[in-house]
């Protein structure tokens, strides 16, 4: 982690803060004391981060832009363009597909 403010690489962690996208970690640089979150690529996006994974989920299941486009109006009454679900696909998917691997590894060394 750098500081944003100072670019100084001397920052410790500092609590965590909950918000309506999720948890973010804080941080608090040694240098000029100010307290910066961790930025996690989904700040600038207009819809919520469940919104994002559902849509890569639901692509990752086989199902088509229109059939996702179509099941967030459904289900969660969000309203987005095919094109911001293709583009999360490209900016996203790669990240949590990894991450449902890595899921799925874990269910098969503990069953149920
Ligand atoms: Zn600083």
């Amino acid at each position: 982690m750098i500081c944003p403010k100072c670019k100084n690489r001397d920052v410790v962690k500092r609590g965590k803060r909950y918000n309506k996208s999720g948890i973010k970690q804080r941080y608090l640089c040694n240098k000029c004391k100010s307290i910066f979150i961790k930025k996690d690529g989904f700040e600038r996006m207009r819809y919520k981060k469940k919104d994002i994974t559902r849509a890569i989920h639901l692509h990752n299941d086989g199902l088509s832009l229109f059939q996702i486009q179509n099941h967030l109006w459904q289900h969660d009454g969000v309203k987005v363009t095919r094109r911001a679900i293709n583009q999360w696909i490209k900016k996203y998917g790669l990240f949590l597909k990894s991450n449902k691997q890595n899921f799925t590894n874990h269910k098969r060394k503990h069953p149920l």
